[in-house]
């Protein structure tokens, strides 16, 4: 950050992980660097940019009228859903003005839910969260889970916990049975934290409904995130 006034950090944006809408993500950077968090969403197959939230942070607005027609479908039969407050299910895209390699009912593999519209700063756009990728989910006892969920848990855990977090999946199965291996990581000194491991599934049993078990990963053997973060890996 700049010393000189004009230049100091005041707002930003997040776009391409889901962070800047999980909330205990999102206070954490506000809290710690003193400013203010809004996110951006685009699709690479359909346009750079088309989602984007205004400051009144109720989540992402639709900006693409006129040039993409969006739906929204039930994930998993796939029949069309009422675009309205609290709906849950995956968006689809056609483009409208597009004349070279249009998309038509392209199914983004993103799952949001709809938070609704008008909204105060005056547009009137649908306004969405993303809460996980279609890939990602996976389901317990009849519940569909997303990671994003269980990283918005363990955020609550910082200090100690570096926020991040990943799901092990044993099998290519979609359906998980519990405990469900959680990968959480550290900061150093608390990998061993009995303490710490048993808050964590805890918590996680209280907000999400499902037994898991925790795996405390130091920062240093954690890996890196790469170009996106995985929060889901797969090993026997
Ligand atoms: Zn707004």
């Amino acid at each position: 950050m700049a010393g000189s006034k004009g230049m100091e950090l005041t707002h930003i944006v997040t776009g391409g992980e889901p962070g800047g809408g999980i909330p205990t993500i999102r206070d954490h950077i506000q809290d710690s660097l003193d400013v203010t968090v809004t996110e951006v969403m685009g699709i690479g197959d359909v346009a750079p940019s088309l989602f984007g939230e205004c400051p009144q942070q109720q989540g992402m607005h639709f900006c693409g009228g006129g040039h993409v027609w969006v739906e929204l479908v039930d994930p998993d039969s796939r029949e069309p859903m009422t675009i309205e407050a609290g709906a849950v299910g995956e968006l689809v895209y056609t483009h409208l003005t597009r004349e070279a390699m249009p998309v038509v009912r392209f199914l983004g593999g993103d799952i949001v839910r709809i938070e609704g519209s008008p909204c105060e700063c005056g547009r009137a756009t649908f306004r969405m969260r993303v809460i996980g990728r279609r890939d990602d989910m996976f389901i317990v006892r009849g519940v569909n889970v997303y990671p994003s969920a269980i990283l918005a848990v363990v955020g609550r855990f910082r200090p100690r916990v570096t926020g991040r977090a990943r799901v092990v999946r044993k099998t290519t199965e979609v359906s998980v049975t519990p405990p469900v291996p959680v990968e959480v990581e550290v900061v150093d000194g608390h990998d061993a934290d009995a303490k710490l491991r048993a808050e964590i599934e805890d918590a996680i049993h209280s907000t999400l409904i499902f037994r898991a078990k925790v795996d405390l990963i130091p920062e240093h053997t954690f890996g890196e995130s790469g170009y996106k973060t995985k929060l889901t890996v797969k090993r026997p």
